[in-house]
């Protein structure tokens, strides 16, 4: 293995499950990749057959080996301790380091997805949050725009910092085409406003994401924010 590292290292991180985290990170694979760099999709834990990695590597467009992009799958969706317990099979977490260094090695940019939140425990002293620190990632907030969204975004703004990482920008995602209230109207101001100099962007809703046309239109929110999208 080389010395040589990835510049930018993300970790995308839901408010919840089911929230657009996947879609998220394909549109930064997608901005980044349309900026010229090698981006190399991460799913560290996931649910076997759950489509995420597949979204993520036909964004890249690089065929990256699943051993590096989900090196550990389960058939159950469920924290990842849950899922080690009930398949009596730990998680290697040294495995996975080595799967995120390799994958640093071979490309500008390193995306990486979590799986059950960002504290979401992986075994009994790890969790989301403490690999992404050992790893360096840079945290993107994925929120669907809602009543609850401020507070949670917020919530995990402080887990974060907690933790020692940085927040490189929040995504407000809109997961019906239902017209939204106040809320969904106010909410990416107000985020601005109280965490200044965090981009906070707001994805339109999209009837197909995995449509690489429909991708670029998510794409180009984030490429209008060059601290997000800019893979160096
Ligand atoms: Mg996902």
């Amino acid at each position: 293995m080389t010395s040589e590292i990835a510049l930018t290292r993300i970790g995308v991180v839901g408010t919840d499950s089911g929230v657009g985290k996947t879609v998220v990170a394909c549109a930064i694979i997608a901005a980044m990749r349309e900026a010229g760099a090698r981006v190399a999709p991460m799913k560290p834990i996931g649910r076997r057959g759950a489509g995420d990695i597949e979204q993520m590597r036909a964004a890249s467009t690089i065929s990256y080996a699943d051993r590096l992009v989900q090196p550990v799958a389960f058939e159950d969706a469920a924290s990842p301790l849950v899922s080690s317990r009930r398949g009596h099979a730990p998680i290697d977490v040294e495995m996975l380091d080595r799967a995120f260094a390799e994958l640093c090695t071979m490309s500008d940019a390193v995306v990486v997805e979590e799986a059950g939140g960002l504290l979401a425990p992986i075994t009994e002293t790890e969790s989301f949050a403490t690999l992404f620190r050992r790893w360096g990632l840079d945290i993107v907030i994925v929120s669907p725009n809602g009543v609850g969204a401020v507070s949670q975004v917020l919530m995990n703004t402080h887990i974060v910092r907690e933790y020692g990482l940085r927040v490189r920008a929040v995504v407000l995602t809109t997961l019906s085409r239902a017209r939204g209230g106040t809320a969904e109207r106010t909410n990416q101001a107000l985020l601005k406003e109280l965490l200044l100099t965090v981009p906070v962007v707001s994805f339109p809703y999209v009837e197909s994401p995995a449509d690489p046309r429909q991708l670029m239109t998510l794409a180009r929110e984030l490429s209008a924010s060059p601290t997000i999208a800019r893979p160096a």
